[in-house]
């Protein structure tokens, strides 16, 4: 199943068969190029002769309907042929998903809501990316939807966002950043403020619904959810929530039959809940590679991946900047003035006190105009990184996509730090 010696491999692939292949080591690059036959990478058909050049960390599927060959140029640390694949099922939920479209676009109803779940590592965010790109493949503009704070595919991690997609992901970069829509959470998992999720996932909701009213395409397309891997207990209750907060019509639950049997016993008859199995492609990622995958997303957020960006980088001064983060700590209710419940305190702004605390850490530029407004359920225009305070001078440097922004904007501390290593 190895093969580190190799340079060029060609692949001849069976219809129904996939390629999979990994680039592990840091600097390798491996170029994918398909040479004759239509194939497929996660529902974005390859255009013949272009070459497609992945970095370490990606692992790859290359699966044709019709029969293919393939050549890999570079240093692989795995590549095989699999022929047991789960894409005939997937591609069964898509076919239901469209017949559900057909009928909304007949009664100008809405088109179908679809959530993916199940634990960490089973194919979520990728089930996602083949469908949305089989949906827009089919000239539909569905949105999608990423729930995921710590793994997620819209903006950087800890944030929950949606997307428009107007066309197929690329292949090699996934779905255009083109415009989401982003809201701070702060943290990369869920268990960190529960409270907070529960009330973006809430709101994420109800804008979505308001764009699938406001256009007719992407109503009748519909949405495609992706969700945090954590199932159990408290987790599981999370995607309750979202499910009724969305309104879905179909959970796709991917390996865990355990997770499937409670959604089909707790989900209302309206809900139809199917059981999808892995694909065996899906690779396992160690605390370290989650944590690899997730630096990665935020590099290529300042400095982008095949075009490279220009961040800036400036000064703020501590007594410029309008910092707060949201949750303060929760006091017993006895503490509580009279009206609040405890759980409120989780989702208040509190003002936070720059100082070297704020160092590594990445922040959130707010739409919003002011603190008074509500900046908790306010999305966001982008994202800066502290990368040095200077306590004498009493200010901070910020790496930013953008030039210096009004000195009234508000800035929301997240918990995650990125180390800028450029
Ligand atoms: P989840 O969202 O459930 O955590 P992902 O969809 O992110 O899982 O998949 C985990 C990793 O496995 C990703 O790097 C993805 O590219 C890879 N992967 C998914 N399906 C396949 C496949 N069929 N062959 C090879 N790699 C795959």
């Amino acid at each position: 199943m190895t093969d580190e010696k190799a340079q060029t491999q060609e692949f001849k692939l069976d219809p129904d068969c996939e390629l999979r292949f990994e680039v592990e080591s840091k600097n390798e690059k491996v170029m994918l190029e398909l040479k004759s036959g239509l194939a497929e990478v996660f529902g974005t058909e390859l255009v013949k002769g272009k070459k497609y050049e992945f970095i370490a960390g990606a692992k790859v599927a290359v699966f044709t309907w019709q029969g293919c060959t393939v050549e890999l140029v570079g240093k692989t640390d795995v590549s095989y042929v699999a022929k047991e694949t789960p894409m005939g099922l997937y591609l069964n939920c898509h076919a239901a998903m469209e017949r559900l479209r057909e009928a909304a676009e007949k009664e100008d109803t809405r088109g179908p809501i679809t959530m993916v779940v199940g634990p960490c590592d089973v194919g979520k965010s990728t089930l996602c990316r083949l469908l949305l790109n089989y949906a827009v493949r089919m000239g539909r503009r569905p949105i999608f939807v990423d729930l995921d704070v710590g793994q997620g595919h819209i903006a950087i991690p800890g944030t929950v966002g949606a997307l428009l997609v107007e066309r197929p992901s690329n292949v090699v970069d996934g779905f255009s950043q083109q415009a989401p829509l982003v809201f701070h959470f702060g943290h990369k998992s869920p268990q960190a403020n529960v409270a907070l999720y529960n009330l973006l996932v809430t709101r994420l909701a109800e804008v979505c619904s308001d764009r699938l009213q406001a256009n007719k395409k992407a109503r009748v397309s519909g949405i495609v959810i992706n969700t945090c891997g954590w199932v159990k207990g408290d987790g599981y209750k999370l995607l309750t929530h979202a499910a009724q907060a969305f309104e879905v019509d179909a959970i796709l639950v991917l390996d865990q039959e355990r997770l499937y049997n409670e959604l089909v016993r707790d989900m209302p008859d309206f809900v139809k809940v199917v059981f999808l199995p892995k694909s065996g492609g899906v690779v396992e990622r160690s605390q370290a590679q989650r944590t690899e995958a997730r630096d990665q997303g935020v590099r290529e957020y300042f400095y982008g991946s095949r075009t490279p960006l220009y961040p800036h980088s400036f000064e703020v001064k501590w007594n410029e900047a309008r910092l707060y983060k949201i949750g303060a700590p929760v006091l017993p209710a006895s503490c509580m003035p009279l009206g609040m419940k405890a759980e409120d305190n989780l989702t208040k702004l509190v003002a936070v006190t720059p100082g070297p605390n704020l160092l590594h850490h990445l922040l959130s530029v707010s739409f919003a105009d002011s603190p008074e407004d509500d900046v908790v359920q306010t999305n966001v225009a982008g994202f800066v990184c502290v990368t040095n305070v200077d306590v004498d001078r009493q200010t901070f440097t910020v790496l930013s996509p953008q030039p210096r922004p009004l000195p009234n904007t508000v800035l929301l501390l997240s918990d995650i730090q990125f180390m800028d290593s450029h």
